[in-house]
């Protein structure tokens, strides 16, 4: 299968639990399926290497994401579609990565507060209520939404197959598939 002539980042953003895991795997075998070079940066598993010692107070979450942002640019200036997944809550360090990077898709995935809380995927939000994890995203951190995000799901109102959707149309639509 031919390459797309430039890589990109996708850049998924949004609370713990609204689905930027979910939505990134479900791209992830879609692409891979049809041949495409994918690489997926995902903000716990980056947590444990890449940025291992960085916290949580805003100049950890910044150094967290722009680091993330650096290694999202070498890939995609090989040709490789990177999938990213971090929380990544500060407007401005999401902006400073979008100027660094030249091929850059904002994804919000949205879903309520109340819903994330409700999934409680990795059992989170409990830990955090009970006053065992500080600086919790939503509860008692800021989440910026984003302002000009080129894709928004729902998550609370889509199926996963949906918000994937959106996504590798929006690839498609800017150029950066040969077909979705
Ligand atoms: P995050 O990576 O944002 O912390 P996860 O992907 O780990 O979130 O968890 C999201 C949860 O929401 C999963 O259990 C997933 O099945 C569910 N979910 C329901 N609808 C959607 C959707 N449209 N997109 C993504 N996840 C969804």
């Amino acid at each position: 299968m031919r390459q797309p002539e430039s890589g990109v980042t996708v850049w998924l953003t949004g609370l713990s639990g609204a689905g930027k895991t979910t939505i990134c795997q479900f791209v992830e075998n879609k692409l891979r399926m049809q041949g495409y070079r994918v690489e997926v940066l995902d903000g716990d598993a980056v947590r444990q290497n890449l940025c291992k010692g960085l916290g949580f107070s805003k100049e950890d979450r910044e150094e967290n994401i722009r680091r993330i942002g650096f290694v999202a640019h070498l890939l995609a200036r090989n040709n490789v579609i990177v999938l990213v997944s971090a929380i990544s809550p500060y407007r401005e360090i999401r902006e400073e990565v979008r100027q660094n990077i030249p091929h850059f898709i904002e994804v919000y995935v949205n879903a309520s507060l109340e819903v994330c809380e409700q999934r409680d995927v990795k059992g989170l939000y409990k830990k955090a209520r009970a006053g065992k994890i500080k600086h919790f995203t939503g509860l008692d951190d800021p989440y910026e939404i984003p302002l000009f995000a080129e894709v928004e799901c729902k998550t609370n109102q889509e199926s996963v197959a949906e918000s994937a959707t959106k996504v590798l149309e929006k690839l498609g639509e800017l150029g950066y598939l040969y077909s979705c």
